[in-house]
């Protein structure tokens, strides 16, 4: 098969890799339908996360059941089916509370990487999810977008306590803070404030439902919240990139009482303890348990409430891979979808 290896910082190359088989009785292997280019997987690309030697890239994906390990029992050969990045059993007690990519038993979601034709996706009862029926084509992208973002950006609206009656503000304007406008929307907020400089994104966010925009950033962004909710802050801050600079801006654009749900991948972060004992600010975040989402979402989606596959700017063949990890890097694309 075909399939993405990083061998260096901004050397991305499509390989002939061997075909992923079952190891574990556990496991499912699948044919990707369509595969996609993270913005975490940029952390790497720029040499800002170590390149342990030759990478299999990627762990977003859906895609048809090809083969089944003896112990898998839900899901089948033929079916359609949707993952993500960590695998978990789904039955074990962090599991059943909500927190999968903290299962007793996580891994790898795409143990072979899923930036190839074919991937091997472990404990797959527990973390596949099939939809109804083999999707028409125009929503496998929304699908795929389920695999990650969208439900990374789900998990940064619940955790910042998004609801009716709350002003949310959404740092980051890569695809999940965008899906994390798509989901304040759907959560029913009243106001939701996207904090980004750059027009195409500006507009895809007041499509998924943003009411302001703010062009500013650090405390000059954390001043322009401040402007919008009478001195206060927002209610609930999502916070979608991880660096030092944004998670301070969520905090200090947060009110008294209020939530941070954080999702962008924390690089170098040192959080000021006495700022913070003083800000009165819940903070909640880590990474997305995408799975307990996802047959929610696979149902917004199979009924076309949502359309989450538009973050996707760029489509391309797997094997011009290197060229959609550059579009990114360069901030040409949102988001890279991979044909296989
Ligand atoms: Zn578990």
């Amino acid at each position: 098969m075909r399939g993405a290896v990083l061998y260096a910082p901004g050397d991305i190359r499509v390989d002939d890799r061997d075909d992923p088989a079952i190891v574990e009785p556990t496991d499912a292997v699948i044919r990707m339908a369509a595969t996609c280019v993270c913005g975490s997987d940029l952390w790497p690309y720029r040499g800002i996360e170590e390149v342990d030697g030759p990478s299999p890239m990627g762990h977003e994906y859906v895609g048809i059941v090809e083969e089944v390990g003896s112990d898998v029992r839900n899901v089948k050969p033929g079916q359609f089916v949707v993952g993500s990045f960590f695998a978990s059993d789904n039955t074990c007690e962090i599991c059943r509370a909500g927190y999968q990519t903290s299962c007793v038993q996580r891994q790898p979601g795409a143990a072979t990487g899923a930036q190839a034709q074919y991937c091997r996706i472990p404990l797959a009862d527990g973390t596949l999810v099939a939809t109804p029926d083999v999707p028409p084509a125009d929503l496998v992208p929304s699908l795929l977008a389920a695999s990650d973002v969208l439900g990374t950006g789900w998990f940064g609206a619940v955790a910042a306590e998004v609801g009716p009656g709350k002003t949310v503000a959404v740092v980051g304007d890569g695809a999940v803070g965008l899906l994390g406008v798509l989901a304040a929307k759907q959560l029913g907020a009243d106001r939701i404030i996207a904090m980004s400089r750059h027009e195409s994104r500006q507009k895809l966010a007041l499509e998924f439902g943003a009411t302001d925009i703010v062009t500013e950033r650090g405390d000059d962004g954390v001043a322009k919240i401040k402007d919008l909710t009478d001195g206060l802050g927002a209610h609930s801050v999502i916070e979608a990139v991880g660096t030092q600079e944004s998670m301070m801006q969520a905090i200090r654009s947060t009110r008294p009482g209020g939530h941070v749900g954080y999702v962008g991948v924390s690089h170098d972060v040192e959080l000021p303890g006495q700022e913070l004992f003083f800000s009165h600010v819940h903070l909640h975040g880590g990474p997305a348990p995408v799975r307990r989402f996802l047959p929610d979402l696979i149902d917004l989606i199979w009924n076309r409430t949502i359309d989450p596959g538009k973050v996707f700017d760029l489509t391309l063949p797997l094997d011009q891979a290197a060229e959609g990890y550059k579009a990114m890097d360069e901030r040409r694309a949102i988001k890279t979808l991979l044909q296989p």
